[in-house]
């Protein structure tokens, strides 16, 4: 077993600075799976946001984020498929510009910026709902190489540390033939071993914080935390926490609002992150939560 900290200094420091670090992700491409449309919006308004993670995260990442992939099964209200009946996560090993032109517009797009020695495409994040497990959790790749499947854990640990909704037990990595034509499995294959592929899963209903038996209901509000959460969990990853300029004593009115929102969303955090959440509140103002 390789210690945690060395394994992320090894998982992050693979690829040499001067390439453009990029995370792409996608949402939606099961068109009746909108709590991923919540995730996707937490994720983007915190990275558009004056934050100052966020500033960090701008200034050392390249976010592509495509947050619809199936617009037009959206449009009519389908479950799983496109307006041609194709479930399009089955179909990124082949797919056609008339019968999934989303798909093959991104998959260019994604095997173009791959080939590109300037660009080092690091993670891919396809974010699904799922309609019979609890919380946040995700889907990975199975490898021979043992150090790879230990750096490819280290994300979801990480953001286990940050989401109080999100589970790492109940995030798992396979190689099932069936999954073979979805995004995770077919970007997994394609990009180098530097790089991690991951389905995010958010439960449709609800999730059970550490250390409780009540499930808690997801609200909007909480699918868009559990975003923010992503997006931060970045900053750990790539160890940039301390290039945040936010460590002034701050004297917040809300006393209530600080210790709810710790219970909330830092139970297992430390104390760096309770910094972030409290420059957080500070930016937000009387809005609260944002
Ligand atoms: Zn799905």
């Amino acid at each position: 077993m390789i210690a945690e900290s060395s394994l992320l200094a090894r998982a992050a420091n693979l690829k040499p600075e001067r390439e453009k670090r990029v995370v792409f992700l996608t949402a939606r491409v099961h068109p009746g799976e909108s709590p991923a449309s919540f995730v996707c919006q937490g994720i983007i308004d915190f990275l558009v946001s004056q934050h100052p993670a966020a500033r960090v995260l701008r200034d050392h990442l390249v976010f592509k984020i495509v947050p619809m992939l199936n617009p037009d099964g959206v449009y009519l209200g389908n479950y799983r498929c496109s307006l041609m009946g194709f479930d399009l996560n089955r179909h990124w090993q082949d797919p056609s510009p008339w019968a999934h032109p989303t798909l093959h517009a991104v998959k260019q797009l994604i095997v173009h910026m791959n080939q590109d020695p300037k660009v080092s495409l690091e993670f891919y994040i396809d974010v699904h709902a799922h309609s019979t497990m609890m919380n946040g959790f995700m889907y990975g790749n199975v490898f021979e190489e043992e150090e790879r499947v230990q750096r490819q854990a280290v994300f979801p640990r990480l953001l286990c540390n940050n989401a109080p909704d999100f589970s790492f037990s109940s995030t798992s990595f396979n190689r099932d033939v069936v999954k073979a034509g979805t995004g995770r499995r077919f970007l997994g294959g394609l990009l180098d071993d530097t790089s991690y592929c991951y389905t995010l899963e958010v439960s449709f209903y609800s999730y059970l914080a550490a250390g409780s038996s009540a499930p808690v209901p997801y609200t909007e509000d909480t699918y868009m935390k559990l975003g923010r959460n992503v997006a931060r969990t970045f900053l750990d990853y790539y160890r940039l926490n301390n290039l945040i300029d936010d460590n002034k004593p701050t004297n917040h009115s809300n006393s209530s609002l600080e210790g709810q929102s710790y219970r909330q969303g830092n139970s297992h955090g430390n104390g760096r992150n309770q910094e972030l959440e409290k420059s957080e509140r500070r930016i937000q103002g009387s809005k609260g939560d944002y």
